[in-house]
């Protein structure tokens, strides 16, 4: 008996912090590995920053984040790292 259907069934834009229906989002593991599903949150991304996101080389994305220090540094740090990098690969990419 799935008493709590309305809870389970929305799901919160971890991009934009939007509240969409689950059957409307996008799961994103951020370890890239689906199969792998016990005592983990899957977070979740609403389909218009799901496409966003899909814009951009995985493989990259995934190398920066690393680089930047990740889970590793503070979040001010964090992301004054990852501006540098995208920044620099974006100009790479431009020549
Ligand atoms: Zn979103």
């Amino acid at each position: 008996m799935w008493g709590r259907r309305d809870r389970s069934t929305q799901v919160t834009c971890i991009a934009c912090g939007e509240t969409v229906a689950r059957s409307d989002a996008r799961e994103y593991d951020k370890h890239g590995d689906r199969y792998t599903r016990r005592e983990k949150e899957f977070e979740y991304l609403c389909k218009s920053c799901y496409r966003d996101t899909d814009h951009q080389p995985r493989g990259d994305l995934e190398t920066v984040l690393e680089e930047s220090g990740a889970g590793q540094c503070d979040r001010s740090e964090f992301l004054a790292r990852y501006t540098d990098l995208a920044t620099e690969s974006r100009q790479e990419s431009e020549r």
